[in-house]
């Protein structure tokens, strides 16, 4: 930036000074002149009375002795003075002894020096005797022409005046030039670095020192804004910093500094549109944990987020193959693989991720494996947007899921379809309870010692009046899902308990119900409450209401199960745990539960007589429920090998197809009052 010189500061003030400068001079001036004045004015009547001195004795002679010729010989005398224009010797009463009278001088300068000094002065000195008598014999007057003062004044005056004005430019020239010296000159230097910084780097080059100024106001004044220069610097790399990292949350996952769901949604857009362009095929492979949840519960928080870093580190190791890997949230990650010729090469990769995360996980102290189940979709064919790949990806994952574990599954359009089915379901399923479309069945639990059907098993059947009879492995995960579980499993609870004492008041008064609990039930703060008032509400005994909660369902979150769990058996209620060895129980787990009774599932129960596996685990299964004080029941039997085998590994219970199908209230009415009767009479059977 330049800027105008007659704009600079020290013109400015040269202008000033200058012109202060020149009014103290004329004022100084003036006052010497007017003083200059009064001392001509005093030096004339000091002339006047040295002359008039210098004249006393001769005038006095000849007016002593009347002799007018030595009169005129002491007035030619004082016209020897130049400035003496009249001379007179006499008494003032008579006519003169001697006088003379001359012009007044013609002087240039009379117009000036008359108004100051008076055109002319008069001045006398009386003439006497000396003592002892002294008569007065006349007087001696003599008049001075000022003009000759005047001009000496006048040349003085000049001289005064302008040597003032002189001498005041004089000063202030050097004042210019040393106000231009000191700061004119160092802060335009100042300036011109200051408009060479850098916005963007203001700390980078510093204001260079100026000699000689460093401990003055200027050298703070350059320090100052250097320190300033710095600490906009510091602070513009601090908001970078923080811009940086901000951006960086926006699109990356915190825990594994994977990229974010919306980073992988632009990532897979381009990879999208370049494959589109070249023809190619893309796979999207949607990573789901299986049992996440119970890690974290079972080894805490901190060991889960470590295996979750972990695992992102296996997954890295693909990306040689992969066009993009994310972290979807929670334990879901994506993978996309770019570039593929043949399907089976997505289920390739996602065959190599599972067998990659079955590789143990060292902890400290032990190590755990993980699984997964993945979803795949396919572009162009499973849809052209990677919101839809996406989307469909995690569906599949969550479909499979639910159907078994640990394995990966491409996207089927029936499947879609049936994702969408479910979809409707859900909202179906909010209207079957009051439109009455639910019921309960009941299934008979026979007790092996006593051979008698000592409790059953409430389960909910629901009639669909467009799809029929949906089945409650279907219906029930959506219930939990939408929440409505909670309304359904009370109206399930209260018709259970209201069976129950109908039948006890039929005369089955020993008998026992079970109702499975789902775990969203488990976790409502009010289901102890509910236990305890329809037990009380139907005075059904303690140890009549059995509640089956399934092993997977408990260990999700085996805290707050606990918790439940113990207020549910202060009320009075049996805990059995349903589907036992599905799930990954943990021994401790076992133990620390306040459980009544295991239930073998099904699936184990059906293989025993096919399967030497599912035999030693079944025998596994009895053996640990005696050793924790636990009663052990069997679902699922059905034919009477599979009874014999439990019988002999001394199992308490059994229930399955092989003694009844679940059958609606009435019939199971008459179901029980049969087995009664064959228990009294067996000769009747
Ligand atoms: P679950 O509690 O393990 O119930 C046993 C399931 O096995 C029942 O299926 C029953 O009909 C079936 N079953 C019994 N004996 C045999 C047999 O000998 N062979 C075979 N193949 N199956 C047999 P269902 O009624 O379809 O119920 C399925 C699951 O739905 C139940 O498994 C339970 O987890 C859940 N469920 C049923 N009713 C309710 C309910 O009221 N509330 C909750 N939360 N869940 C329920
Ligand atoms: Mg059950
Ligand atoms: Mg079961």
């Amino acid at each position: 930036m330049k800027m105008e010189r007659k704009h600079s500061l020290s013109m400015k003030l040269l202008r000033v000074v200058l012109l202060s400068a020149l009014a103290i001079g004329i004022v100084l001036s003036l006052g010497q002149i007017i003083f200059d004045v009064a001392k001509t004015r005093q030096l004339v009547a000091s002339d006047a009375q040295r002359i008039l001195g210098m004249f006393r004795d001769p005038s006095t002679q000849a007016v002593y002795s009347l002799d007018r010729e030595m009169g005129m010989q002491v007035i030619e005398g004082l016209f020897q003075h130049d400035s003496v224009s009249y001379a007179r010797i006499g008494n003032p009463d008579e006519p003169p002894l001697a006088e003379k009278n001359r012009p007044l001088q013609d002087s240039a300068t009379r117009w000036i020096t008359d108004g100051l000094l008076g055109q002319k002065q008069t001045f006398g000195i009386e003439l006497s005797g000396r003592g002892p008598y002294s008569e007065h014999f006349g007087d001696l007057t003599i008049t001075l022409d000022t003009a000759p003062y005047g001009r000496d004044f006048l040349s003085n005056a000049l001289v005064i005046f302008t040597s003032g004005i002189l001498r005041s430019l004089a000063m202030g020239l050097l004042l210019y030039l040393v106000y231009y010296l000191l700061l004119t000159k160092p802060l335009s230097k100042i300036v011109e670095h200051l408009s060479n910084i850098n916005p963007d780097r203001p700390g980078e080059h510093k204001l260079p020192m100026i000699k000689g100024h460093d401990k003055n106001e200027l050298g703070l004044w350059i320090n100052t804004a250097n320190q300033l220069l710095s600490s906009i610097e510091r602070n513009a790399a601090l908001r970078n910093e923080a811009e940086n990292s901000l951006q960086r949350m926006a699109q990356y996952d915190f825990l594994t500094g994977l990229p974010n769901r919306k980073q992988l949604q632009d990532q897979l857009g381009q990879i999208l549109v370049d494959a589109g362009r070249m023809h190619h095929r893309v796979a999207v492979l949607c990573v789901g944990l299986d049992d996440f949840k119970s890690i974290n519960e079972q080894f805490g928080y901190q060991i889960g987020d470590y295996l979750l870093q972990a695992l992102a580190d296996r997954l890295r190791c693909h990306s040689g193959r992969l066009g993009a890997l994310a972290r979807l949230g929670g334990d879901q990650f994506a993978l996309v693989q770019p570039n593929i010729e043949q399907t089976y090469e997505a289920a390739e990769l996602a065959q190599l991720i599972l067998d990659d995360l079955e590789k143990a996980f060292p902890l400290e102290h032990r190590e755990v494996r993980l699984r997964a189940t993945i979803g795949i979709t396919l572009f162009p064919e499973d849809g052209d947007t990677s919101e839809k790949l996406l989307q469909k990806a995690e569906q599949t994952m969550t479909l499979a899921k639910s159907r078994s574990r640990n394995r990966y599954q491409f996207f089927i359009a029936s499947l879609d379809a049936e994702m969408r089915r479910r979809r409707e379901l859900e909202k179906h399923l909010r209207e079957a309870l009051p439109r009455n479309e639910l019921h309960l069945v009941y299934q008979p639990q026979i007790d092996y010692r006593t051979q008698r059907v000592v409790g059953v098993e409430a389960l909910i059947r629901w009639e669909h009046p467009e799809h029929g009879f949906i089945s409650p492995d279907l219906f029930i995960p959506l219930a939990e899902q939408n929440g409505s579980i909670i309304v359904i499993g009370e109206w399930v609870l209260s018709q259970a308990c209201k069976q129950l004492r109908e039948w006890h008041d039929q005369g089955f008064s020993g008998l026992r119900m079970a109702v499975n609990l789902s775990t969203v039930q488990l976790r409502h703060p009010e289901l102890p409450r509910i236990v305890n008032n329809l037990m009380q509400m139907y005075r059904l005994p303690a140890k009549s209401l059995e509640v089956e909660i399934t092993e997977t369902g408990l260990m999700e979150d085996v805290s707050t199960s606990s918790q439940n769990l113990l207020s549910l058996r202060h009320s009075g209620a049996l805990i059995a745990i349903d589907d036992f060895g599905t799930g990954y129980s943990s021994l401790s787990y076992l133990k620390s539960l306040p459980l009544d009774k295991i239930k073998i599932d099904k699936s184990f129960v059906q293989q025993i007589t096919e399967h030497d596996d599912d035999a030693t685990i079944v025998r596994a299964i009895i053996q640990l429920a005696k050793n924790l004080k636990m009663q052990v029941i069997a679902e699922g039997v059905e034919n009477a090998e599979q009874e014999a085998y439990i019988i002999n590994e001394g199992c308490d219970e059994g229930q399955g197809y092989f003694y009844s199908k679940p059958l609606p209230a009435h019939e199971m009415a008459l179901f029980l009052k049969r087995s009664r009767m064959l228990a009294e009479h067996p000769s009747s059977a």
